[in-house]
This record gives structure tokens, C-alpha cells and sequence, in this order.
């Protein structure tokens, strides 16, 4: 039997997303005693690199003229369709050397790029001034700026990045709003409470996008000629492509027995009961995909094998069978990931942010590895504690850890690891950077952890001297009050501490911040902002992101609101996806307001800007038009937010 995994578009473009890794891994240890022959694809890479060919460029150029022919329509046209139509041939000439350059297979073509004269520039580059007439050549001063003591190459990878943002403008403003470079038709699944708006776009009238993604799993059946297809979609990014792709494999081999599973499916669809998704898969699993594939191949196969998390449709309906005596494969028993059968020279580093810490998320292929299932904590109460991904812990031995890290470097060339797990134990931590120091092991590596006291300078370290360079966590709401409320187990202070202690080991450090979360009043957030600032300018943390904080169905506030004082709004009867829920908080507090000062704010601290500023500036004052104006000239910016109660050495007092 021919089993193929795919990762339908769009995830991100630079390394491959490791959830068909891992299950090809692991079925391969079963291929002989099932007969199976696994193989897997990354479409979404896939999708770009055929978007991002010149013949499709081409087409795309050919499209937006036609539509564009009279010169009102030109002119209606939307700034990026209208520079890209300008200089068409340029784009269709450029695009596969930009590509390949990202692909760092052509690296000498940095200087040219530089020079910025070889790419056509759109409206993504209007921030960066144009050198001067007979300058072109010389590295724009601005642009030098901007990246401070960048490379060459590092300033290229930056142009080629925004040329690549102008073509993907162009592909969703003209030709499929729904086409992002990491996302494709999202709104159409997240928290989607019917399957309506789904099966409306998959039968509408096909884009471009649309047909070269139908036209990509022909050629993948032809190549495979699978009899089983496993779809994973992580995100609900990758749902619409899912689905798009499941509709085209069964038209091309009716046949395959086709599956669907993945991050969303298991966070969204745990209450599903819309049948029409039996139309395009047979099978959809839950949570970790190892028992319930491996069953359900076995029953294919002919073995008497139950179903596990596994739904399918009954007479029209759809139905969960899960056979209660079948456990989950322990982490020690599911194999070593591999990528064997993607086209790793082929992933695209883009590099969008100078930030440090973002670069390490989109440039570069990294490994991906796990130190445990699961979050060891598993208490915060915005977090799917609920759910196998986190509830359920299962640390893997470091002898495997050891043995996976060797595999992957063996078989990849690389030995850049991002290890992916929801929180890293540290004392996991410990124990591979042991063994990673005494093996003489030397890897880079990166990850997710909580701000344990556990981390403390001599831990810090030695992570260190066995290769970690950046560790991101959650300081979320950088309120003691509120850090309480959501049971994180942290306090400021402990962060701040344990965050200086990573930092002058020498590794980078990102937080996680949150913003509206429930009782949270304008003041807890100036605070909270007083706080972030403060942590910036002592060097604490380099990098951070502001999430809204978002009620999910899963969470103990989506399961027991009344306990954290809001009030969820009576669910939509849903029948597909379930996820974030609609709520009231008397409190009131305007955060779709504070939000914007709170992105502004951290944007300038992550450059080094505004750090002594007091926080109330990056808030714009209230009240819009004349009136707003005068207000604002009379009180200045400082009148929309009240003043911080924060002490202004209330870090550098932690730290002392
Ligand atoms: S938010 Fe992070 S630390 Fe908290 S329970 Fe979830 S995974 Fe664990």
C-alpha cells in the first residue's frame, strides 16, 4: 500500500512544517509488517515555488492586463497591481533569480540585488529612499542604517523579501483574496461554526491560485499514485488548501483512502457533526496521529484493528469511534523523524523583520525536534489544557533525544534544531546539554520554555556552551495580579530575573505578551507597557509580541467563565469548527484602542527607540476630527491613558 502525507498551503516557507516528518518516521518502523511504502510532499512549499516561476508570473501579468486594458481601470487599480503591471517583464526575469537567492543557491547574486537596480521595487520598499542617480551600486546609506552591521548578503535577503511581499500583494489583490504567504482562505475554517463558507469557495469559480494548486496534486497523484493520502493541517491556514486538494485527489484516483488530521482539526473539530466533510475525506483523526493512522492502515490491510479517535461517516451521520482500550504510542516508541523526500535545498528564507528573534522563525531551515509531549505545567488558564497536545505529558528519554538530533543531522546536513515543544522541561534542558557537551555534539539550537527559577545563571550557561541561542516564553500580562489569575506560576520579578540570567549568557530572549485579558483594566495595561519597557532597557529581553488575548473553548476560562468574571455570548449552533468564543467583561476596557499604542511601543523598543519615553506617548490621544486635533493640542498625547503607577526602578530593583 502507497501512503502519502501531505502539508497543504500555506505554512512557512522555510522549513518544513514536522508533522509529516514525524508520522513518516514513524510508519516506516511499520512498513514491512503492513506492506506499506510511505512518502510524503510539502504542497504548500509546492504552491509558492509554482506561484513564484516566470511562466506563472506570466500568466499573472497577462491576467491583471487584460482586466486592467482601459486606462480608468488602470488607474482604479491598487498600488501594487499597478506597479507590477508597470514593470511586468521585469517581475517575470527577476523572480526565479530572487527565489533561487533565498534559496541561498545563488549567493553571488547579493551584489546585484544591493545595488537596487536588478529588482523591480514596489510599494513594499517606499520606506527605503532610492540611491541617488549614479550612485546605484553603492549600498543605500538608509538601508545601512536600518540593519546596523548586516552583511551584504543579510541586505539582499531584506530586498528579496520585500519583492516577494510585492508579488504576494499582487497574487491577493488581483487575483485570490484569500492567498497569504503563510496562510490561504483562513477565515474560512477559524472557529467557522457551519462548513457553509467552505464549501461555497471550493465550489466557486476557481483563481489561479486555485487552479495551480488543483494542477500540483494532479502531478503529486501521478508521481505517488497513492493509495492512501494522510492530509495534515496544523493551521486554519491550511484548511482550505486541505479540503482544495482532498477534492482534486479524488477526482484523480478515487480509489485512495483519504484522511484528514492536524493541529486544527484537533483544537476545532471536536464537536463535529457537518457530514458534507465525508464528501472529500473518508477519515478524520484526533490529537496525535500515530495510534489512530497505524489502527486504521492495519484495518485496511485487512487486520482486524479498532478504530481510535476516529471519525467517520454512518448513514449520513457523522460518528467518533474510538476503541477506549487502545493507548496513545509513547514518545519513545514513535520513531526518529524524517525528512527523507522533501526538497530541503528548496525552502525560501525570507527575512521580513530586522528583529532578531522573528528572523529565527522565517529564515534559515531548522530541525525539528521535541523533548516532550506536552506541557509539563499544563495550568494556564487561557491555554488548551484540556486537549492531548498539552494535557498529555510524556518526556522523552535523552538518549533518544541524542539519537533523533543525530539521525537528523546525518540525513539533513544541518545542525540548526528548533525544538518545538510547548514548554521545555528543564531539566530536559539540562540533560541534553550534558550530553550534547560530553558527545562533543555541537548543534544550534532554540525553543519554547516557561521563566522556571529553575533557569538560574549557572543553568542559563551551560544551555549556552551546549548551543542554545535564543529561548522565547510567556511573561503574558506582566501583572503579578493578572499572572496570578491566569495561573501561569510566574511573577515579574522571577522573569525579569531569569531573563537577565539568559541574556548575559548570551542568549537572545522573546516574550510572549498578552493584552485584554479578563478584569484587565487601562491601568494594568500602562503597567504592564511600564513594565515591558523597563525589561527592554535593562537588557532583560530583546524581543516580544503583543497577542489580544482570545477566550478559547478549550481553555479553563472557555470551560468555567464565571470564575474569571466574564460572560461568554450564547455559541452559534455549530457543526464544523469550535475554538475561540465570543465574551462580555464588565470591565469595559477598550482594548482595540490600547492595542495599537501597545504595537507602536514595542516595534520602537525591539529598535532600541523611545526607551526612556514616558509609555502614555505611543498612545494617540481619543477623539478624531477639529475638535480631536484642538484636544489633543490643548492636553497633549499624554491625555488618552493615565500615568503609570509602576516605580521607574522597579526592574533594576528585581535585579539587584
Ligand atoms: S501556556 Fe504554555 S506553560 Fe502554560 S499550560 Fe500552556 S503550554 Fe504550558
Amino acid at each position: 500500500m502507497r501512503v502519502l502525507l501531505v502539508t497543504p498551503p500555506m505554512t512557512q516557507l522555510n522549513t518544513p512544517y514536522p508533522a509529516t516528518a514525524y508520522l513518516t518516521g514513524f510508519l516506516r518502523l511499520h512498513a514491512a509488517e503492513l506492506g506499506l511504502t510511505v512518502a510524503q510532499a510539502d504542497a504548500s512549499l509546492a504552491l509558492f515555488l509554482r506561484l513564484y516561476s516566470a511562466p506563472l508570473v506570466a500568466r499573472l501579468a497577462d491576467e491583471l492586463g487584460r482586466r486592467a486594458r482601459t486606462p480608468a481601470r488602470r488607474a482604479s487599480a491598487p498600488p501594487s497591481i499597478a506597479h507590477f503591471l508597470g514593470a511586468a517583464e521585469r517581475y517575470v526575469d527577476t523572480v526565479e533569480p530572487a527565489v533561487r537567492f533565498l534559496q541561498r543557491r545563488d549567493p553571488s547574486l547579493a551584489l546585484r540585488i544591493v545595488g537596487r537596480a536588478f529588482l523591480p521595487e514596489g510599494p513594499r520598499f517606499a520606506h527605503l529612499a532610492r540611491p541617488a542617480a549614479g550612485e546605484a551600486g553603492a549600498l543605500d546609506e538608509q538601508l545601512a542604517t536600518a540593519f546596523g552591521t548586516l552583511g551584504t548578503t543579510e541586505q539582499a535577503r531584506y530586498l528579496a523579501s520585500l519583492f516577494v511581499d510585492d508579488l504576494a500583494d499582487v497574487w491577493r489583490e488581483g487575483i485570490d483574496p484569500r492567498f497569504e504567504l503563510a496562510r490561504y482562505g483562513e477565515r474560512l475554517a477559524a472557529s467557522a461554526p457551519t462548513f457553509d463558507p467552505l464549501h461555497e469557495a471550493l465550489d466557486g469559480e476557481p483563481t489561479l491560485v486555485d487552479e495551480t494548486l488543483d494542477e500540483l496534486t494532479r502531478e503529486l497523484v501521478a508521481t505517488h499514485r497513492p493509495d492512501f493520502v494522510g492530509v495534515s493541517a496544523p493551521f486554519p491556514g491550511n484548511v482550505y488548501g486541505a479540503f482544495r486538494m482532498a477534492r482534486a485527489i479524488r477526482a484523480a484516483a478515487p480509489r485512495a483512502t483519504l484522511v484528514l488530521g492536524g493541529g486544527w482539526v484537533n483544537t476545532e473539530l471536536r464537536g463535529l457533526r457537518e457530514p458534507r466533510v465525508f464528501d472529500y475525506f473518508d477519515y478524520v483523526t484526533l490529537d496525535d496521529g500515530e495510534r489512530p493512522l497505524l489502527n486504521l492502515l492495519a484495518r485496511l490491510r485487512g487486520r482486524r484493528s479498532p478504530l481510535v479517535r476516529t471519525y467517520v461517516r454512518k448513514d449520513g451521520e457523522v460518528v467518533l469511534e474510538s476503541d477506549a482500550t487502545q493507548h496513545d504510542i509513547p514518545n519513545r516508541d514513535t520513531g526518529i523523524p524524517t525528512y527523507d523526500g522533501l526538497p530541503l535545498e528548496r525552502y525560501v528564507s525570507v527575512l521580513e523583520m530586522l528583529n532578531p528573534m522573528h528572523r529565527l522563525w522565517s529564515d534559515g531551515r531548522w530541525n525539528k525536534i521535541t523533548l516532550a509531549h506536552g506541557c509539563y505545567w499544563k495550568k494556564c488558564t487561557f491555554c488548551d489544557v484540556s486537549l492531548d497536545y498539552i494535557g498529555r505529558y510524556d518526556r522523552a528519554s535523552t538518549d533518544l533525544v541524542m539519537r533523533r538530533i543525530r539521525a537528523l543531522i546525518a540525513e539533513t546536513g544541518e545542525t540548526g534544531f528548533h525544538l518545538v515543544d510547548e514548554a521545555a522541561p528543564p531539566a530536559a534542558l539540562r540533560a541534553l546539554s550534558v550530553r550534547l557537551i560530553a558527545d562533543k555534539v555541537s548543534i544550534t539550537w532554540w525553543g519554547n520554555i516557561r521563566f522556571e527559577k529553575t533557569f538560574t545563571p549557572d543553568l542559563c550557561r551551560l544551555l549556552a556552551e551546549a548551543g542554545c541561542v535564543a529561548v522565547s516564553g510567556g511573561l503574558e500580562v506582566a501583572s503579578d495580579r493578572l499572572l496570578e489569575l491566569m495561573k501561569k506560576g510566574v511573577t515579574v520579578e522571577q522573569v525579569a530575573r531569569v531573563t537577565r540570567a539568559f541574556t548575559d549568557a548570551g542568549i537572545m530572549v522573546h516574550a510572549y505578551l498578552m493584552y485584554g485579558f479578563p478584569t484587565e483594566t487601562t491601568q494594568d495595561t500602562v503597567d504592564a507597557l511600564e513594565r515591558v519597557r523597563q525589561l527592554f532597557a535593562a537588557g532583560c529581553i530583546q524581543s516580544a509580541y503583543w497577542h489580544r488575548f482570545a477566550a478559547t473553548a478549550h481553555s479553563p476560562i472557555g470551560l468555567h467563565p464565571e470564575r474569571y468574571g466574564i460572560t461568554l455570548r450564547p455559541p452559534a449552533s455549530v457543526t464544523f469548527a469550535h475554538n475561540d468564543v465570543a465574551f462580555d467583561d464588565p470591565v469595559g476596557t477598550d482594548h482595540d484602542f490600547l492595542g495599537a499604542g501597545l504595537r507602536k511601543a514595542l516595534y520602537n523598543y525591539m529598535h532600541g527607540v523611545g526607551l526612556d519615553a514616558d509609555v502614555r506617548a505611543w498612545f494617540e490621544p481619543r477623539g478624531r476630527g477639529p475638535r480631536g486635533k484642538r484636544q489633543r493640542r490643548r492636553r497633549g498625547a499624554r491625555a488618552s491613558v493615565p500615568a503609570t503607577t509602576v516605580p521607574p526602578d522597579l526592574i533594576e530593583s528585581y535585579l539587584a
